[in-house]
């Protein structure tokens, strides 16, 4: 990864949570950096997640492309969870790789990725539930927000089929100055993107808006695992 891209990440258990299910992969080396969210009402979310982490990691190490790890990795989770199996568990992913200031992102579920620059950017959509009936025009935001299905998923690694899980991918180059932020819906959960947006425009300084961003999502209620990843390129 080149010299000027800057990094901080966060993971905290929440406030009412006894296991945190979230996990993380923080390699510069390589350029990868993911979040992963084990399902909440699976019983086995933190071993889905840590999983999905290790493979994903592994897999990228091995020079493989993020699309193709990330489905090796639910094959695997996957050959574990399945029918039958006395560990049923899923988990998001939400991934990117940078190379120099270009970064590819791929994600199933809903972890997020933000661009910000001033202001903020979602650059992944949900695969939940709530996001289809927004795509189509019967809610918006803020009563998806608030909907009691809001957590439901509809893609999950370990828990779709292998054909039919559909890997989102975006590619793009962070300006001087921009940003990446990689979160699970602990964050997103309490905070929205107003929120997000002022605390990102007013901390210029990656670890302590990092550190920020989780007290802000306790502060709010903290009812879930809380994770995310900062990625920055300096100001020229
Ligand atoms: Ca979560």
């Amino acid at each position: 990864m080149s010299d000027d891209i800057r990094h901080a990440a966060l993971s905290d258990i929440g406030r009412r949570r006894s296991r945190n299910e979230d996990s993380m992969v923080v390699e510069p080396e390589l350029g990868l950096f993911l979040v992963a969210d084990g399902m909440g009402g699976h019983e086995h979310g933190d071993v889905a997640s840590r999983l999905a982490a290790e493979l994903i990691h592994e897999a990228v190490a091995g020079g493989e492309e993020l699309e193709g790890a990330i489905r090796r990795a639910n094959r695997h989770i996957l050959g574990q969870s399945g029918a039958g199996s006395p560990f049923p568990m899923g988990t998001t992913v939400c991934a990117v790789l940078m190379n120099g200031p270009t970064y590819r992102l791929a994600w199933v579920g809903d972890s997020r990725a933000y661009r910000f620059n001033g202001d903020l950017e979602r650059l992944t959509t949900d695969h939940t539930y709530v996001q289809e009936l927004v795509d189509r025009g019967h809610l918006n935001d803020r009563q998806a927000r608030e909907h009691p299905y809001r957590n439901m998923l509809l893609q999950a690694l370990g828990v779709t089929d292998q054909d039919e899980l559909q890997v989102a991918e975006v590619t793009g180059e962070l300006a001087p100055g921009e940003g990446l932020l990689l979160c699970t819906d602990g964050l997103t959960g309490e905070l929205d993107d107003d929120d997000i947006s002022g605390i990102l425009a007013e901390d210029g300084d990656l670890e302590s808006a990092a550190k920020t961003l989780v007290d802000r999502a306790l502060e709010h209620g903290g009812n879930d695992n809380v994770t995310l990843i900062l990625i920055r390129r300096d100001a020229m």
